[in-house]
């Protein structure tokens, strides 16, 4: 028994809402045609049946409203009871050859309202058993002359049928809709930082991957900035943490304000950021380097609270890999510490015979 449908994402809703407008259908139509056999043809036999129908129809509907979970079983019966009278109807109607495009509505409310495997068996078991009935009398039907009621009939089981299928599609096109949002909100949150909205570290290995590919084959140089929160924890211990991380979030803020549309920035982890910038060299990098620094040494920020920031900046060279540029700028940054903090330190200032990791 499935849950009841609770709102349009749900897969379910449009079973229901299908199933109801199907049901309200059914009572219309068993009422009007019940009303015309009644009191227009005299028939009371058929009047009496499609009073059965429109009782039924009802019932549903009372059940459906009164209680939801029952709606996939509801639907069972529903789909059971449009296949005996579609039978009862081309039984009836023996020799009315426009009776058999009854049958055509039948595959779409099954599959719809059953879903694939049991739209399918019970398709093929209700159209198949009818047909095999009707090979078996084949020989009794006579040609039947084309009037307006199988005029009438044609045309009202094709307007069924363009209805229904109209439904089906607007529900594949929504579902499709749906999971479309859905996965771009996924891709997003794949590759951002919750907390700043910045790139994350996947994405920044990826952008850093691809701009060291163009350095390389299209000799255009990459830069990065390895940027880092002097003595952030201090700031934590004296404001608390939820200040700490209001301080990322506007730092995020003042470095996206800061850069060109084709540079990345991202958090790195913690409070370093990264820096991707393509097609740039040593003097760009250092000279954007320095103006964010400025920029953040002078920034007030929330609780007015300075900070300071150090960078190392790290320029493609031949036969970089991701890891040596990566390790330069980490050098550069640890370098910048050890020599007091708030300043830019590039690669080519390293001394490359000491460790300035160690050193500091
Ligand atoms: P240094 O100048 O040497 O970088 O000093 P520091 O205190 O900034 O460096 P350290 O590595 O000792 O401390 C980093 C601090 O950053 C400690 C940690 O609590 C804080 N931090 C890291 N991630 C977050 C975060 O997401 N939110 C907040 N509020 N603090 C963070
Ligand atoms: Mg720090
Ligand atoms: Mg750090």
């Amino acid at each position: 028994m499935l849950p009841p449908a609770h709102s349009p994402l749900d897969p379910l809703y449009r079973r229901v809402q299908f199933l109801k407008a199907l049901l309200w259908v059914l009572l219309f139509v068993a009422l009007v045609l019940g009303v015309i056999n009644q009191l227009i043809e005299g028939n009371q036999l058929l009047a009496v049946v499609h009073y059965l129908c429109l009782a039924i129809a009802v019932g549903f509907l009372v059940w459906l409203y009164w209680h939801p979970p029952a709606a996939q079983f509801i639907a069972w019966l529903t789909t059971l009871v449009i296949a005996a009278v579609l039978i009862a109807y081309t039984m009836m109607a023996a020799g009315q050859h426009y009776a058999l495009y009854w049958l055509t509505i039948f595959p779409p409310i099954a599959y719809f309202l059953l879903g694939r495997t049991w739209g399918f068996s019970l398709s093929v078991m209700v159209i198949g058993g009818i047909l095999i009935y009707i090979a078996q009398v084949y020989d009794g039907w006579k040609a039947a002359p084309f009037t307006m009621r199988a005029f009438g009939n044609i045309i009202i089981a094709t307007a069924a049928l363009i209805v229904i299928l109209r439904h089906i599609e607007k529900t594949r096109a929504e579902a499709f809709q749906y999971l479309e949002q859905h996965s771009e909100r996924l891709e997003y949150i794949a590759v951002t930082d919750p907390l700043t909205g910045l790139n994350n570290r996947g994405k920044l290995d990826q952008a850093l991957s691809r701009a060291l590919r163009r350095a390389k084959y299209e000799k255009l140089g990459c830069c990065v900035i390895l940027l880092d929160i002097d003595h952030f924890k201090r700031v934590n211990d004296d404001f608390g943490h939820q200040t700490g991380d209001r301080i990322l979030i506007e730092l995020a803020q003042l470095l996206r304000s800061n850069l060109r549309a084709t540079d990345i920035v991202g958090r790195w982890g913690g409070e370093e950021f990264l820096i991707v910038l393509p097609a740039s060299d040593r003097q760009q990098g250092k000279m954007l380097a320095e103006k964010i620094r400025n920029t953040v040494a002078t920034f007030v920020f929330v609780n007015d609270i300075h900070i300071t920031i150090s960078s190392g900046v790290a320029c493609y060279q031949t036969d970089d890999s991701e890891q040596t540029l990566m390790r330069r700028a980490d050098q550069a940054l640890y370098a910048a510490k050890a020599q007091g903090r708030n300043r830019t330190i590039t690669d080519l200032e390293l001394d490359p015979t000491t460790d300035e990791r160690a050193a500091h």
